[in-house]
C-alpha cells in the first residue's frame, strides 16, 4: 500500500477531468478523493503501488481531449485508509481564479448518439457531454456550475439528472446536459412571428435548398446561412449585408466534402477537425464548385467543420457547403441576443432558425491558417478564448486595452495572459459596449483586479480613451502608454517564450509612432522593457490622412511624386488615365504644405500604392484589401526583384524609389500584373533580409521576431521564413496569437509589467 498527493494545474475545469480521474481510480481499485480547487485539481489517492504508478502515468497520457495538464506535482504520503474513491464538491468561497474552458465542438461519442436512431437524444441539436459543448459563451460567473450558466433556466429531467449525478457516466457534471424532453428547443421565425412547423430543422434545410437566406443562432452569435454553391443567393446576401467583396466563410459536413473544394494537407485536416474548429483558409481547387461570389479575387477559401450538433444536423441533411457568415450588416458586431438579431438582421435574412438557450457572450468564429506545418491564428475567438497564454514568468495583475482595429483586450495574473475573444473594430458604440462588458466579465471570471492599465499611444483610439477614463475615476491605478510596434514585437516574443533582446520587424498599416508620425515599416531592437528604432521605410506623406487609407490611389500619387516630381502625370500609365486631374493639384498642395498629410513609414501603405499603380485597387472595401489582392495574384515562381537603396547610417532607411521606377517601366512594357506583384513582394522580402543582416552585424543579435498585420501575407512570410533561416538567423512568428492588431494587447501587458517592475 502506498499513498500520493497530486496537484494538477492547467485547463482541468469543465472538460470532464474529475470524472476522468474518478473512472481511472475506480478502474484500478484505488481509494481516496479528487477535488476541484481554485489552484487546480487536487487528488489524494492510495492503493497497491503498481496501480498507483499506472494511475499517475495515465493522468497525463489519457486525459480528456480538451484538458491541458500544464503542471503536475506528485508527493508521496502515508495511506489514510480510505474506503472508496469520491469526487469532493468544490467550495464557492475559495478564490475564484479558475481556468474557464472555451467552447468545445461536439465530440465523437455525442456525434454517434446524435445520428443513432435508437438513442434517446437522436437528432437532438443540443446534445453534449463533459468532453464537449458550450462553455465560455454560456458562463455568467464562476465556479463553472449549471446555476452560473444560461442553462440555469432549464430543469433537468430525471434521466438527465441521473446522468449528471453518476460519476461513472460521461455526462457527470456536464453543466449544459439536456435532452429533447428538458432542454433547449429550436424555433423557426419569419417576419417576427413563429412558424408553425413540426420540425424547424427539416424546414430550414428545405428553405436553404430553395435559395433562402436563414439567420441561424450558433454558439457565440448568429450566422447568415445560404447555399454555398448557388451564386445568385450569395450575391443577394452580399447586397443585403452591404459587403462588397470581403470573403464569406463556408461550413462543410466533413473532410471529404472539404476535399471537393480545396487542397488539403495533413496539418490542415488536423486543424479543421480540432475541438476548436476554426475557419481555415485553404487553397481553392481549380474546379471548385463553390459560388464565385463567396470569395471573389481570392485563391483561398475559408472553411470550417460543424462545431455544434445543430450544425452537424443541418450540414448532413443539406448535403454540400453552406455559407456561414457573421450575422451583421457591414462592420457592426455580430448579433447574439435574440431581440437584437431579429431587429438587425430582418432586412437580410428571410427566416430565423433560433432557440431558447441564451448566449451570454458574443464570440465570433476563429480564423486560422496552416504555415510550415503549424497553425497560425488570424482571429482568436470561439474555441480558443478565454484559454490563457502561458507567459515565461509571473506578472502583475494588468489590464491591457489593445488597439483599435480587430481589438482584443488582455488581463494578466500569475503566469497567465487572458487574451479576450475578438471584440472587433472599436469604431462604434456597440463594439465599445462589448469591449467594456467583456473587461468586466473577464475580471469577474478570473478574479483579476488590475492596478495597472496599459494602452496604445494613439490618442484617438477608443481603447486609449477608455484607459484615460479609467485613470480619471480610479485613483489607485497607474498607467503605461505603449508604442504600437513595440507591443507587436513583444506579443510575439511572449508567446514564443523569448525574453532576451531581439531584432523586431514590425510591418503593418498604421501605428502611432513615438515621434507623432505614423509608423508601419519598423525595425526595432527590442526587449520587454524598451526598444530602439534602428531602421524603417523612408517616410512619405500620407495625403488626406484617413482618406488615404480608404483610397490607395492617393498613396500611389505620393510615391510617384517622390520619384518623378510633377512630371509623373506625363508618364504613359493607365494609372494616370484613371487619375482625377482635378484632385491631383489639391493633393500636391496638401503634400507640399504638409496639410492633412502626415508622414508615414508604413509598409501597408506601400502595398496600397503598388496595388493602385497596377490597377488592382484604387479604393478599398475592407481593411487590408490591397495587400490581400496583391498576395492573391502574385506569380509563385519569382527569381527577380527590383532595385532599392538602404541608407547606411542608423537608423537605416529603406528607399524604395528605385523599385517604383522599375515597376513603372515594367508597366510600360506590358509585364503582367502577376509578375509585377510577385517581384514587388519579393523586393519587400529582399530589403527586409538585407536590413536584418545589417542589424545583426551592428548589434550582434541573431533572433528575428516578425509581427504585424502584413505577415498575414503567406507569400511574403514564406520567403522571409526560408531566406532568413538560410542566413543563419533564428526566426520567430506568431502561432497562438494574431500577428495583426488582435495580438497587441498581449504585448502591451507584458511591457507594462516590465516597466512597472523597473520603477519599483
Ligand atoms: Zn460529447
Ligand atoms: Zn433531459
Ligand atoms: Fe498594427
Amino acid at each position: 500500500m502506498k499513498g500520493a498527493k497530486i496537484k494538477i494545474e492547467g485547463i482541468v475545469q469543465g472538460v470532464g477531468f474529475r470524472p476522468f480521474v474518478y473512472r481511472l481510480a475506480s478502474g484500478l481499485g484505488l481509494k481516496g478523493w479528487v477535488l476541484n480547487s481554485t489552484r487546480g485539481v487536487i487528488i489524494e489517492v492510495e492503493g497497491e503501488s503498481h496501480n498507483l504508478e499506472v494511475f499517475i502515468r495515465r493522468l497525463k497520457d489519457k486525459s480528456p481531449p480538451m484538458a491541458r495538464v500544464e503542471k503536475m506535482l506528485v508527493e508521496d504520503c502515508a495511506p489514510e485508509g480510505y474506503q472508496e474513491f469520491i469526487i469532493k464538491r468544490s467550495s464557492e468561497d475559495e478564490e475564484k481564479f479558475l481556468l474557464v474552458s472555451p467552447d468545445i465542438s461536439t465530440c465523437n461519442e455525442c456525434r454517434e448518439e446524435l445520428f443513432h436512431p435508437d438513442n434517446f437524444r437522436f437528432a437532438y441539436p443540443f446534445i453534449n457531454c463533459t468532453n464537449c459543448g458550450p462553455r465560455f459563451t454560456i458562463i455568467k460567473d464562476v465556479p463553472y456550475d449549471r446555476p452560473h450558466t444560461t442553462m440555469a433556466t432549464f430543469k433537468m429531467c430525471p434521466i438527465c439528472q441521473a446522468e449528471y449525478e453518476d460519476p461513472g457516466n460521461r455526462r457527470f457534471h456536464a453543466q449544459p446536459n439536456a435532452c429533447s424532453g428538458c432542454g433547449p428547443q429550436l424555433q423557426l421565425r419569419q417576419d417576427g412571428s413563429l412558424c408553425q412547423v413540426t420540425n424547424p430543422l427539416d424546414r430550414t434545410v428545405e428553405l436553404l435548398k430553395n435559395g433562402k437566406i436563414v439567420a441561424i443562432k450558433g454558439l457565440g452569435g448568429y450566422h447568415l446561412a445560404c447555399d454555398g454553391e448557388d451564386n445568385q443567393v450569395v450575391i443577394r446576401l452580399r447586397s443585403r449585408k452591404i459587403r462588397e467583396d470581403k470573403p464569406f466563410a463556408v461550413m462543410c459536413y466533413d473532410l471529404s466534402s472539404v476535399d471537393r473544394y480545396c487542397y488539403l494537407n495533413q496539418g490542415e485536416k488536423e486543424l479543421l477537425e480540432s475541438p476548436e474548429r476554426p475557419i481555415l483558409l485553404m487553397r481553392k481547387k481549380t474546379d471548385c464548385p463553390i459560388a464565385s461570389a463567396v470569395a471573389p479575387n481570392n485563391r483561398y477559401l475559408g472553411i470550417m467543420l460543424p462545431c455544434t450538433p445543430l450544425h452537424y444536423l443541418l450540414l448532413r441533411q443539406f448535403g454540400h457547403a453552406l455559407v456561414m457568415t457573421s450575422g451583421n450588416q457591414s462592420d457592426e458586431p455580430i448579433a447574439y441576443e435574440d431581440e437584437d438579431a431579429l431587429r438587425r438582421l430582418s432586412s437580410i435574412a428571410d427566416y430565423f432558425l433560433t432557440h431558447n438557450r441564451r448566449i451570454m457572450r458574443r464570440c465570433d468564429d476563429s480564423v486560422a491558417r496552416v504555415f510550415a506545418g503549424r497553425s497560425i491564428i488570424i482571429r482568436r475567438s470561439r474555441g480558443y478564448a478565454p484559454r490563457p497564454i502561458r507567459l515565461p514568468g509571473a506578472v502583475n495583475e494588468i489590464l491591457a486595452c489593445g488597439g483599435e482595429l480587430k481589438n482584443t483586450f488582455c488581463l494578466t495574473k500569475n503566469n497567465y495572459a487572458f487574451l479576450s475573444h475578438y471584440i472587433g473594430d472599436l469604431i462604434n458604440l456597440e463594439s465599445l459596449a462589448s469591449f467594456e462588458e467583456g473587461i468586466q466579465h473577464f475580471q469577474k471570471l478570473f478574479n483579476i483586479h488590475p492596478k495597472i492599465v496599459a494602452y496604445d499611444l494613439h490618442p484617438d483610439y477608443l481603447s486609449t480613451k477608455y484607459a484615460s477614463q479609467l485613470l480619471a475615476t480610479n485613483h489607485g491605478l497607474s498607467s503605461v502608454g505603449i508604442q504600437h510596434h513595440h507591443a507587436h514585437i513583444v506579443s510575439c516574443m511572449a508567446e514564443n517564450g523569448l525574453r532576451e533582446r531581439v531584432i523586431g520587424v514590425a510591418f503593418d498599416g498604421t501605428g502611432y509612432g513615438s515621434d507623432g508620425t505614423i509608423w508601419g515599416g519598423e525595425f526595432l531592437i527590442a526587449d520587454y522593457a524598451d526598444f530602439k528604432r534602428v531602421g524603417h521605410l523612408q517616410p512619405l506623406p500620407l495625403p488626406g490622412a484617413d482618406a488615404a487609407i480608404r483610397e490607395p490611389w492617393r498613396m500611389a500619387v505620393s510615391y510617384l511624386y517622390s520619384v518623378y516630381g510633377d512630371n509623373f502625370t506625363d508618364l504613359d500609365l493607365d494609372f494616370n488615365r484613371r487619375l482625377n486631374k482635378r484632385k491631383w493639384p489639391i493633393l500636391k498642395q496638401a503634400m507640399d504644405k504638409k496639410v492633412n498629410s502626415s508622414l508615414t513609414s508604413s509598409i501597408g501603405r506601400l502595398f496600397d500604392a503598388v496595388a493602385s499603380l497596377l490597377g488592382i485597387r484604387d479604393t478599398i472595401n475592407y481593411e487590408g484589401q490591397p495587400a490581400i489582392e496583391l498576395e492573391q495574384i502574385a506569380e509563385d515562381r519569382i527569381d527577380k526583384w527590383y532595385p532599392y537603396k538602404i541608407i547606411e547610417e542608423e537608423p537605416f532607411l529603406i528607399d524604395p524609389r528605385g523599385m517604383i521606377e522599375a515597376i513603372v517601366e515594367d508597366l510600360k512594357h506590358g509585364t503582367s500584373r502577376s509578375v509585377i506583384a510577385g517581384r514587388f513582394q519579393r523586393t519587400v522580402a529582399e530589403f527586409t533580409i538585407n536590413m536584418c543582416r545589417k542589424i545583426r552585424t551592428t548589434h550582434g543579435l541573431n533572433k528575428v521576431v516578425l509581427s504585424g498585420g502584413v505577415f498575414q501575407n503567406i507569400f511574403l512570410l514564406r520567403i522571409l521564413w526560408e531566406k532568413l533561416r538560410q542566413e543563419g538567423l533564428e526566426v520567430f512568428i506568431h502561432h497562438q496569437v494574431p500577428t495583426n492588431d488582435g495580438g497587441i494587447s498581449l504585448g502591451q501587458a507584458v511591457i507594462a509589467n516590465e516597466r512597472v517592475k523597473k520603477c519599483a
